[in-house]
């Protein structure tokens, strides 16, 4: 059993993956500082005694207790959400985003070095931009507009990137990274203003759905416990430093047949509205997984009719 950081484990995806580590005997530290995390994720975790919360930076040096033998770190702390309307958006916190996935990722490499550990980094399918090509495959470079409003979160991903393999090549640190795809479940933040738990929220109120665009953009979206078991097998698995690999799940929706799905499933009155698209919102996301299926043995169990489900229950409670 290893001793595991979990930096940005009170968020969403964060608090899914200490769950699932304490489960499988490990003790975890999860490092946050509740940005736009949720206290609330952290209550079921704290009665578990192999579970330590420290309230932290990652862009400030880490306080660990002073004996302590870190065997590995998930770095996921970050703001994660695009929507300029909510106030835990990367829109609205961009210097804390380009800060926490550069001077935060730089510290828990070189924290990772100290402990000749292992660290994963959690970067995006937005280091692909508004892609030229789909299904998209690590190999392609991407198409990023490198100033405009999203650049806060696309460039500080790409150089946590560029900054994680650096740390690969010239001190030998085992670090992985893995490209998240759109990831939904129980636990989304109800304010962060991403597109599924926004939907189901409207919908549950019998509020307008408010599609931006025509809603012919598309997205893929992955459950956030098959998204958990491959960001393990990522960092646990032996041989694997230096690589980067898509996580998602390649079931690609138009956001206008999601809102419809969302509305019948939550047998919602609502009325679906359109609005202008946001600035350099991709039209197309699609992740292209035969390399986590070759590295990892993974591949996303859970469909999409069957993970709303889970999530509209989650958001009626
Ligand atoms: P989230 O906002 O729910 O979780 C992020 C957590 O990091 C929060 O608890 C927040 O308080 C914490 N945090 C932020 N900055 C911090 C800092 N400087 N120091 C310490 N803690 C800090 O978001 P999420 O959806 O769970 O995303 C987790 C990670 O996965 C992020 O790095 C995000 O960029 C990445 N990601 C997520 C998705 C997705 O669809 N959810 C897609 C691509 C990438
Ligand atoms: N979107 C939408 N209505 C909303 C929130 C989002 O139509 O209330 C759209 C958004 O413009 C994008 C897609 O849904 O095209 C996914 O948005 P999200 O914020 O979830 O994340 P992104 O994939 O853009 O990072």
């Amino acid at each position: 059993m290893q001793k595991v950081l979990v930096a940005g484990g009170a968020g969403f995806i964060g608090s899914h993956l200490c769950e699932s580590l304490l489960q499988k005997g490990h003790t975890v530290y999860c490092l946050d500082n509740i940005c736009t995390g949720n206290p609330k994720n952290l209550e079921e975790l704290q009665k578990n005694p192999s579970f330590h919360f420290i309230e932290g930076d990652v862009t400030q040096p880490v306080k660990l207790p002073q004996s302590l033998h870190i065997d590995a770190i998930f770095h996921l702390a970050s703001p994660a959400s695009p929507n300029k309307n909510s106030s835990r958006s990367y829109m609205n916190l961009p210097l804390e985003t380009m800060l926490a996935n550069s001077e935060g990722t730089y510290r828990l490499l070189e924290l990772t070095k100290a402990h000749s550990a292992r660290m994963l980094y959690a970067s995006s399918s937005e280091v692909y931009g508004d892609p030229l090509l789909s299904p998209q495959k690590e190999t392609y470079w991407g198409n990023v507009n490198p100033n405009g409003p999203r650049s806060v979160y696309d460039e500080a991903k790409r150089f946590g990137e560029a900054i994680s393999m650096l740390y690969v090549r010239k001190f030998s640190v085992d670090v992985r990274v893995a490209r998240i795809f759109n990831t939904y479940g129980p636990r989304m933040h109800p304010d962060d203003g991403r597109v599924v738990s926004n939907f189901i929220n409207q919908a549950l109120r019998n509020e307008k759905i408010t599609i931006y665009g025509d809603g012919n953009q598309t997205r893929s979206f992955c459950f956030v416990t098959d998204m958990v078991n491959a960001l393990e097998s990522l960092l646990f698995l032996d041989n694997l430093s230096g690589k980067v690999v898509n996580l998602g799940n390649p079931d690609e929706r138009k956001i206008s047949e999601l809102a419809t799905m969302i509305k019948e499933m939550t047998g919602s009155s609502s009325e679906i509205t359109y609005s202008e698209l946001p600035q350099d919102d991709p039209k197309n996301r699609k992740p292209d997984i035969s390399l986590a299926k070759e590295l990892l043995s993974w591949e996303p169990t859970v469909d999409l009719e069957h993970g709303l489900k889970q999530t509209i229950e989650f958001f009626k409670n």
